[in-house]
């Protein structure tokens, strides 16, 4: 998945890469959603974690709302909810060359641990205030680290999502990628994904 790093839909069977957006703002995760014959709807965010944390729990929300869009739009043919699942990537710049790439597994099970289905605002609340009590828990007295992150991003959405974690040569090209899992014990394993796949 190396190379679909990018994409939009401008026909239902028709896919494009499109340039890296992040809607001018690097801190910017929000996709603001809009779909129309021409330029489709952009399947790729990005933006930057200065202090070289993993995506957050609130990266997760934002994904989870772009995914609820596309479901929601009345314009939605089966196709599209596909390409969403194959070609959406979010990306968190760490720095020092490192990346996380998120993309979807499975698009129902992601909006109805974020948003939910409908267009309540006490859905997402709920359950944000759901998940960042539960890391609460899990850091305990500790401070954070990119590990416990990982480890709850696996635990809590695992089934939902896919996690990467990658690196780039100082010319940008990506030298390593490997997906991230989370094993019995609650151990990070990673596996080497090959930049075709
Ligand atoms: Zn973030």
């Amino acid at each position: 998945m190396c190379k679909p790093i990018s994409g939009r839909v401008i026909r239902p069977d028709e896919i494009i890469f499109s340039q890296i957006y992040t809607d001018n703002d690097p801190k910017n995760v929000r996709v603001p959603f809009s779909w129309n014959a021409i330029d489709g709807y952009v399947l790729h965010s990005t933006h930057n974690h200065p202090n070289g944390m993993p995506p957050s729990i609130h990266d997760i929300f934002s994904i989870g709302f772009n995914a609820r869009d596309v479901l929601s739009h009345p314009n939605l043919v089966a196709s599209q909810k596909s390409a969403f699942m194959a070609y959406y990537t979010d990306v968190v710049e760490a720095g020092n060359g490192i990346f996380y790439a998120i993309t979807v597994k499975d698009m129902d099970k992601l909006i109805a641990k974020t948003t939910g289905q409908g267009n309540t605002v006490s859905a997402s609340i709920n359950n944000l205030n759901f998940f960042l009590d539960e890391y609460r828990k899990l850091l305990g007295p500790d401070d954070e680290t990119i590990n416990h992150r990982i480890q709850f991003l696996l635990d809590y959405f695992g089934d939902s999502l896919n996690l990467y974690v990658g690196e780039r040569d100082i010319h940008g090209n990506v030298k390593k990628f490997e997906k991230l899992n989370l094993h019995m014990g609650n151990k990070i394993d990673k596996i080497s994904v090959a930049c075709d796949e």
